[in-house]
């Protein structure tokens, strides 16, 4: 395959390790070996993570319909989260009857604010989704006191943040279960792939069900499901990649952290730009580096795209509100996550990018170039 010219926004780091595992899951990997790597990937990203249980699925969207589905949530029940998601986080919810209430984000992490969440329980809410958005952590000790004072469980989407820690406490370690993203734009990628982890053996023991299109492992006639479930398998191949890229997780962290802090450097003349934040404690594994233009800032959002688009620079977009889109009740208005969705910018960040692809970036989008 021909390389392109520009800069995307982000690819993998595929070394000679992951060409190794894929081409023996290739050659070797079938028959009684077809679950060799993936049960390996669980084991290895669970002991990770620090979490007792981990099922590794096609996606994030997928892991994060079996933890829903295995929490039981239906027709009619409440989900909260913010209202600046991508929309894997919905979409299963959405599929299944439930109904989402968008809430605003926190001015300075961008994730869920915490008295947003407060103000929008009610008797039906069944569960609360915190994503940790481009790899910035949620307020989760207010989170998590917050579902235990309402006895409701609190999700993880993790899918931006593997690596960023908590207070010490990885992300995805906290909730009931939290779901990760293998996808080629995510830091470790399987190409497409996810992983759900929980603590729960019983909500491991109904996802694993339900993963296996219903059938238990426990079953002892063949072919026999108890359930309806889902088909949202890792294949052995997929488990391989994700294998290599696991025993490399540190240095692909190191190297995000190093490609923002450039950044950081870089910007640190120009006034009313603010990035991704790292509480005193915390430990941001950076997955996007994030522009946000205040008020006061002599850029605007739309025309550092504009120039960074001309260059050949993938500049991504912050999420838009999912109250904006057209299939959502739009009963809710959240004037922080539309503020910020208007002013936010991801600029690239990928392994093998060069110290000067990045000054070039930033003297395009600040306009010295
Ligand atoms: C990427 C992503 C997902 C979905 O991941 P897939 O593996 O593509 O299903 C879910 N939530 C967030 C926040 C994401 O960034």
């Amino acid at each position: 395959m021909k390389s392109r010219e520009g800069i995307p926004y982000t690819k993998p780091s595929i070394s000679q390790l992951e060409l190794e595992y894929v081409a023996d899951a290739m050659a070797n990997g079938w028959g009684e070996n077809c679950y060799e790597y993936i049960n390996q990937f669980e084991r290895h990203f669970k002991t990770y993570i620090g979490s007792e249980f981990a099922i590794a699925t096609s996606s994030a969207t997928g892991a994060l319909w079996l933890g829903y589905a295995a929490l039981g949530i239906s027709r009619g029940d409440e989900v909260i989260m913010a209202d600046i998601n991508w929309i894997a986080t919905a979409a299963p919810l959405i599929h299944m009857g439930a109904k989402i209430v968008l809430v605003d984000i926190d001015p300075v992490s961008w994730c869920i604010s915490p008295k947003a969440i407060e103000l929008a329980v009610t008797e039906k809410t069944k569960a609360i989704v915190v994503t940790h958005l481009y790899g910035n952590l949620a307020d989760m000790a207010s989170i998590l006191e917050i579902g235990q004072r309402y006895q409701i469980p609190v999700i993880e989407d993790a899918a931006e943040a593997l690596g960023s820690m908590y207070q010490g406490r990885r992300a995805g370690s906290m909730g009931e279960f939290a779901a990760f993203s293998f996808h080629g734009t995510k830091t470790l990628t399987t190409g497409e792939g996810g992983m759900l982890v929980t603590n729960n053996r019983e909500l491991f023991v109904k996802a694993s069900t339900l993963a296996n299109h219903g059938r238990s492992a426990q079953e002892t006639k063949q072919f026999w499901p108890s359930v309806v479930g889902f088909k949202f398998k890792m294949s052995n191949i997929q488990a391989a990649l994700g294998c290599a890229q696991l025993e490399r997780i540190q240095e692909l962290v190191d190297r995000k952290r190093q490609i923002f802090s450039s950044y950081r450097e870089m910007l640190s003349d120009s006034a009313g730009i603010s990035m991704n934040p790292e509480s005193p404690g915390d430990y941001n594994s950076y997955w996007m580096p994030t522009l946000v233009f205040d008020s006061e800032s002599k850029l605007s959002r739309n025309d550092v795209m504009a120039k960074l688009l001309a260059k050949g620079v993938q500049a991504r977009t912050f999420f838009w509100p999912l109250s904006q889109l057209s299939f959502v009740d739009s009963e809710w208005d959240n004037p922080i996550a539309k503020l910020i969705a208007a002013r936010g910018l991801n600029l690239p960040s990928f392994h093998d990018m060069t110290l000067s692809d990045q000054q070039m970036i930033i003297e395009t989008a600040t306009g010295k170039l």
